[in-house]
């Protein structure tokens, strides 16, 4: 005669918090960003190229939103591309990332956004040298590595 569902909770909250959107303000992105990645993730900005915490790093790991902590890429899926950003030939899953049109600077780009905050990431072009013909240029900034607990097992 026991119920699993509680009656006093409401049911209209889905899914784990992990995959509900998360909306902040400016103010409060601020405040819990560096300057440099609150300026590259809410306001569209580009780090140096060569200057960023990822650009050369082959940590093996999950690479996370800076701003909500979604997992984005993953380590095995990054590879050095000598244009001075981290570059990946593919997000961790299908959905994992949402792209856009940006026409801002006089170029056509695509840009690269997280879908879970709205973060800017970085761009994404079609020059890449594996098999999906892709490369995601994303900042650094963008970024917090979660480095692998283990060695990941060795692709042959
Ligand atoms: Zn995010």
């Amino acid at each position: 005669m026991t119920s699993p569902t509680d009656p006093a909770k409401p049911d209209h909250v889905e899914g784990s918090s992990a995959s509900k959107p998360v909306e902040k303000s400016d103010d409060q992105w601020k405040a819990s960003l560096t300057p440099q990645q609150y300026e590259v993730t809410r306001k569209k900005g580009t780090e140096r190229p060569f200057t960023g915490k990822y650009w050369n790093c082959k940590t093996p790991g999950t690479y996370r939103c800076v701003c909500c902590g979604e997992p984005l890429f993953d380590s095995q899926s990054k590879f050095d591309s000598g244009c001075g950003w981290p570059s990946f030939s593919q997000p961790v899953s299908d959905g994992s990332v949402r792209t856009q049109k940006d026409d801002s600077h006089f170029m056509q780009r695509v840009e690269v956004i997280c879908p879970h905050c709205g973060a800017h990431l970085g761009h994404v072009f079609d020059d890449g040298p594996g098999p999906t013909g892709l490369r995601y240029c994303i900042n650094s900034a963008s970024l917090r590595l979660e480095p692998a607990a283990s060695p990941p097992p060795k692709k042959p």
